[in-house]
């Protein structure tokens, strides 16, 4: 049985930098659900970290051109 991320999701983590510090890598876990996710792991003080900025616009950007998210993709 593989259990590997889609390629989609790897794209998208190899993608991600955050725009307030240096995070360019994340922790992936699958949820209880079958969901991926991806945790930036920000250095301290960073204001996205400390929930002072949203983290969406770095999320966005780090997209796959085309990507669409499903629950059964
Ligand atoms: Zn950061």
């Amino acid at each position: 049985m593989t259990d590997q991320p889609p390629a989609e999701f790897l794209e998208f983590i190899r993608n991600y930098n955050c725009g307030h510090c240096n995070a360019d890598t994340m922790e992936i876990y699958k949820d209880d659900a079958g969901l991926w996710h991806g945790n930036p792991v920000h250095e301290d003080g960073c204001p996205v970290k400390t929930g002072a900025v949203s983290s969406v616009p770095d999320s966005v950007r780090a997209l796959p051109p085309g990507a669409r998210w499903r629950r059964d993709g």
